[in-house]
């Protein structure tokens, strides 16, 4: 508004002043070098006015030509900074929907516009994950190390490669490197504690445990068991070290942290029996037969007494053992076992009775067969009991819950994929070609039908 009443007031003005000239006529008379220019006022001053209007044009453009070059290389920066987010956009779909070659395309197309920003980094080097091409990744995961704003990133990149290449021990460094730059992050702490307990190096996986477990990345239970399982292996390296006190104090540790881990208890109780009080021992293997009832924990508690006659056993397993879990199969195992072995026919056929139960497995069958040789002199009778036992459901084993492996004895890593912790005392599943399973699948088909 104001400018138009300003432009409004110089047209009046020069208008008033063409009339004013107009009406007081004058005469410019120039002489310069032997020239003579004559000419009237109006003339004069209009010129005066067209050469002011030119200056001005003229002003402008150079202005213009002075801010014109950034001007214009915004407008192409933003330009390929648009076509550089749109690869990586496109870039990341690719890699979501596992499309290498496109992945690959638009890394390079994110590359050409966007050089060296972190997001172009890492969709180069998923790119070169998803293609394979593992030495590329490397390359670009270490120039992300490089920048101070994708280090992080750069390193979880190396850990997991390493990792993938079976160098272990070049991804703890990485690791550790981590750890060093964000203290306390929950993936690095894990990736801390899987990588000792791959190593094998308990206190590590002591260490980064007791960090989880403050965080929110484990709890409860399974921490228990954890550590329980790492000071048992802490413990059975004092063994190996001659370390006696330190080994009977961590197995103790063991056993106290998950009383139902027979391993621990085994391993209490030989050492016990070793070091400790017959008092001590005497309160251990109950504690241990009411929690962890096992067939290597029987055989542990009755090798505590060396030279010790069938007989006696039975009497002691009958008498100090028993009693803390009377009704549990193990129990009944380990005194028919006794009995078996002090030629006390009986009670051995009571207890392999109620250890079978109604679906005897081919051990305890071959056992009653032993019994019926035995004791009987039974020759067709025992033939009889090993002929059901090759269909009898299998024995328990130690078996690995990660890939089914199966085992005699207990192991802190699967010895096939490596898992820790993985085994459980349990049957293998028969598949198919147990009746049970197959029943239970046709009520559950049955009730899902109606
Ligand atoms: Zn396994």
């Amino acid at each position: 508004m104001l400018r138009i009443i300003i432009v409004f007031a110089l047209i009046v003005a020069i208008a008033m002043a063409a009339v004013w000239l107009s009406e007081y006529p004058g005469d410019v008379r120039l002489n310069w070098g032997g020239y003579v220019v004559e000419t009237s006022i109006v003339v004069v001053g209009a010129m005066t006015l067209v050469f002011a209007v030119l200056v001005a044009l003229a002003y402008r453009f150079w202005i213009w030509l002075k801010h014109g070059p950034g001007r214009i290389g915004a407008i192409f920066s933003a330009r390929r900074r648009d076509k550089g987010l749109e690869a990586i956009s496109n870039g990341m779909v690719a890699i979501a929907a596992g499309d290498a070659d496109e992945a690959r395309r638009q890394a390079i197309a994110a590359e050409k516009h966007l050089s060296g920003e972190p997001m172009t980094l890492l969709l180069a080097a998923q790119a070169a994950e998803l293609n394979e091409d593992n030495r590329a990744a490397s390359i670009y995961y270490d120039r992300m190390m490089a920048r101070q704003d994708t280090e992080f990133l750069g390193l979880r990149g190396l850990i997991n490669r390493a990792i993938k290449e079976g160098d272990l021990e070049k991804a703890r460094d990485l690791a550790r490197r981590a750890d060093e730059l964000r203290p306390g992050t929950s993936w690095v702490v894990k990736e801390l504690y899987e990588l000792a307990l791959k190593l094998r190096d308990w206190e590590a996986a002591e260490q980064a445990l007791t960090r989880m477990a403050r965080g929110k990345a484990a709890k409860g239970d399974a921490v228990r068991r954890a550590r329980a399982v790492i000071t048992y292996e802490q413990a059975l390296a004092a063994v190996r070290n001659q370390r006696d006190a330190d080994a009977l104090s961590l197995a103790e540790q063991a056993h106290d942290l998950d009383p139902t881990f027979v391993p621990a208890a085994v391993l209490a109780v030989k050492l016990t029996a070793d070091q400790g009080s017959s008092r001590k021992l005497h309160k251990l293997i109950g504690e241990t037969w009411k929690h962890a009832p096992h067939r290597d924990l029987a055989e542990a508690i009755r090798k505590t007494v060396s030279g010790e006659q069938p007989a006696d056993w039975l009497r002691r397993a009958k008498e100090t053992v028993a009693p803390h879990n009377p009704d549990h199969v193990e129990t009944h195992l380990m005194l028919a076992k006794a009995a078996l072995a002090s030629r006390d026919w009986g009670p051995a056929r009571e207890h392999l009775m109620k250890a079978g139960g109604d679906h005897p497995s081919a051990s305890i069958l071959r056992m009653l067969a032993e019994l019926e040789e035995k004791a009987n002199a039974d020759a067709f009778a025992a033939r009889e009991w090993i002929v059901k036992s090759a269909v009898a459901p299998q024995d328990p084993l130690w078996i690995c819950n990660a890939c089914g492996r199966q085992e005699e004895n207990w192991h802190a890593h699967c010895p096939a994929c490596d898992s820790f912790d993985s085994f459980t005392w349990r049957t293998a599943d028969r598949g198919p070609h147990n009746p049970d399973l197959i029943e239970a699948e046709i009520v559950r088909e049955i009730s899902a039908g109606s």
